[in-house]
Order: structure tokens, then sequence, then C-alpha cells
């Protein structure tokens, strides 16, 4: 029986559609449950780097220095965990896939410079 239903399979698979899609030239399905990928609203951001001590793939770097946020996307295994504990909800999961890529998938965000520190006034004289 078991040999048959094989037979049946692999006949289908012979003359039916392939199950795959030739992404990205056709575009994949999207479902509503799909978490998709992480962005992040970088102008928003402080540089806590809460998103980086909990991500739990070690995806990404923040550099408080450099006013930088990195996500190396063949780590992230999109759990969402960063976009959870971010404290400035800076960081968001958005529906569609990423793009495809051949070679790295480090994706560098350079935040705008910080704002100029506030002079402090010399103490009046007594
Ligand atoms: S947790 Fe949010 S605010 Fe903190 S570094 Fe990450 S993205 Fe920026
Ligand atoms: S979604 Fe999960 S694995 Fe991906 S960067 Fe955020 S915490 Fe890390």
């Amino acid at each position: 029986m078991q040999i048959f239903t094989m037979t049946k399979r692999a006949l289908a698979n012979l003359v039916g559609k392939p199950a795959t899609l030739m992404y990205p030239a056709t575009p994949a399905k999207q479902y509503e449950i799909s978490r998709g990928h992480v962005i992040i609203a970088i102008e928003d951001c402080i540089y806590c780097g809460n998103c980086q001590r909990h991500c739990v793939s070690q995806a990404i770097v923040v550099d408080r220095e450099a006013r930088t946020w990195e996500i190396d996307r063949l780590r992230c295994i999109i759990c969402g965990v960063c976009a959870e504990v971010c404290p400035k909800d800076c960081i968001f999961m958005e529906p569609d896939y990423p793009p495809s890529t051949t070679g790295t998938a480090m994706e560098f965000v350079q935040g705008p410079p910080a704002p100029p520190k506030a002079e402090k006034k010399p103490k009046a004289e007594e």
C-alpha cells in the first residue's frame, strides 16, 4: 500500500508545479502572523543596548559612542524579543521579508549626530 502512495506522489511531483517559489523574482507569500523582519527607527534610539543584551542569537551590535546599530540578518531568528525589550519602542517587526542576499547579511544603521550638549552657566557670584 505504501508503494502505491509513494508512486502516486512521485507521479504528481513529476507533472505538477514546483512546490517552491523563485523568490525574489516571484514574491513570497505573506501571512498575517508572519513576523517578517526587524527594522529600527534609528532617530528614536537612545543606544541603551537592551536589544543587544536580550538578543538570543547575538545578531545585534549597538555602539553608543559611534551611534550605530547593526543587525546580522543571517543570525536573526525573528523571535521579536528585541522589539519587546526596547524602551523607546523603536524596533519593529515588519511583516514582509528582507531582500535576498548572496553575500553578507549585515545591515548597518548610522544614527543622526548627537545633539550639542547644553553649556553650563557660570554660578553667579554672591
Ligand atoms: S533597545 Fe531600543 S533604544 Fe535601546 S539600543 Fe536597542 S533599539 Fe536603541
Ligand atoms: S528578532 Fe530575536 S534574534 Fe532577531 S535580532 Fe531581535 S532578538 Fe535577535
